[in-house]
Formats: C-alpha cells, sequence, structure tokens
C-alpha cells in the first residue's frame, strides 16, 4: 500500500515524500485511482482524513498531461471559509511544488485588484470561496469557466449550512456540462443529495 501503487508521476511522488507522506491514507487509496479514470465522485471525509491531497494528486496529474488553452481556469475548487480555502491553497502548493502548475486564492477580505492581477495570469486551479469567485466573474470579462476540467466541492455541508446554495447552483451553471465533478462532505444529508443530482453525474459513492 503506497503512493508509488497509484500510478501517479514522479512529481508528485516527490511531492509526498518531501511532505513525508509514507501511505496513502484510506480515502486517498479509494480516490486516487477511481478519480485518476474521470468519474465522478462523492466522498463522506472529514477534515484530517486527507481528502485535499485526494483530490489534488488526480488534478495535478490531469493537468500535467493535458495542455490548457490560454486565458482559463483549469480547475476551480469551492470552500465555505476563507481559512479553509488558505489551507487548501497551501496544501496544493506543496504537492505541485515539482512541477509548473499554478494555483491562486479567491477569497473575500483580500483585495479584488491583487486577486484580479492573479486571475489574468492564467493559474491552472483557483481556490475560492463562492461569493468572491462570482464577483470576479460577473465583474471580469477575463476570468471565465468556459475551459474548466474539473469542479471540487469541498465540505459540501458546511458550503450549504453557510448559505452558499444559490452562489453554488449559479458558479455549476456557468461550468462546462463536460467536467469531473467532486463532492467532499462529513455528513450526507437529503440537501447535499439535492446538490449531487445537481452537480454530479453518476458518481461513485466513497467513505473513508
Ligand atoms: P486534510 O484532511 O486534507 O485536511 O489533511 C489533514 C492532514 O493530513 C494534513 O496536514 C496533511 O498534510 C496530512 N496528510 C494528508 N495525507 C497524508 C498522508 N498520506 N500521510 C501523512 N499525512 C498526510
Amino acid at each position: 500500500n503506497s503512493f508509488m501503487e497509484l500510478n501517479l508521476s514522479r512529481p508528485m511522488l516527490r511531492a509526498c515524500e518531501a511532505l513525508g507522506y509514507h501511505k496513502p491514507t484510506p480515502i486517498q487509496a479509494a480516490c486516487i485511482p477511481l478519480a485518476l479514470t474521470g468519474r465522478d465522485i462523492c466522498g463522506s471525509a472529514i477534515t484530517g482524513s486527507g481528502k485535499t491531497a485526494a483530490f489534488t494528486l488526480p488534478v495535478l496529474e490531469r493537468l500535467l498531461f493535458r495542455p490548457k488553452r490560454l486565458n482559463a481556469i483549469r480547475v476551480l475548487v469551492l470552500t465555505p471559509t476563507r481559512e479553509l480555502a488558505a489551507q487548501v491553497h497551501s496544501m496544493i502548493e506543496k504537492l505541485a511544488q515539482f512541477t509548473d502548475i499554478r494555483c491562486c486564492l479567491v477569497v473575500g477580505g483580500l483585495s479584488t485588484k491583487m486577486q484580479e492581477v492573479a486571475l489574468r495570469s492564467m493559474p491552472d486551479i483557483v481556490v475560492a470561496t463562492p461569493g468572491r469567485m462570482i464577483d470576479h466573474l460577473r465583474n471580469s470579462k477575463s476570468v471565465g469557466l468556459e475551459d474548466l476540467a474539473v469542479l471540487i466541492l469541498d465540505e459540501a455541508d458546511r458550503l450549504l449550512e453557510l448559505g452558499f446554495s444559490a452562489e453554488i447552483r449559479e458558479l455549476v451553471r456557468v461550468c462546462p456540462k463536460r467536467r469531473q465533478t467532486m463532492l467532499f462532505s462529513a455528513t450526507m444529508t437529503e440537501e447535499i443529495d439535492e446538490l449531487i443530482k445537481l452537480s454530479l453525474t453518476k458518481p461513485l459513492r466513497l467513505s473513508a
């Protein structure tokens, strides 16, 4: 049971090694091979389970081998709070340290202007809170989701608890229909099920 067996490329394996990850956590062992097939996934997973690397490693693998078009976001990670967004962003930068994949943080409370500059510099991955992401999409012609390959809904239960349902629906609507979507949630409620129906296609269900 090692990262080597999960079909990840050298830059990702080096990053795991540099971070001192010796073996995949249960959610990583379950999620990574399935995510690499491109299927939609919904996972019951709490913070501390290693879910961030579980979705990031297959996403990096996909970005590394699919050339991007100019000026387009390839992966959008939506998180409920600024703090979580900052944590996820920092984790992604660590896992991507041996690639040239770039990740930018888009949250309330930081300068909109600086984020706009960061978004225009063509990051591959954007980690955002829903409200601020929508502001940028509405106000800036240079920021679009038309080339998005992967959408991640992280801590979906908290996204809904914090009242982001309408924002998520709006963002899902502007994403391309053909994409991979992964949703993670500590709890699976009826509301989450509705969100899954709205945003995922034939998802595989994982729990760890
Ligand atoms: P997360 O659940 O994604 O918030 O991750 C919780 C913590 O576990 C983070 O500090 C990660 O750096 C760490 N972590 C993630 N995957 C592994 C792993 N395979 N081995 C050891 N630590 C890990």
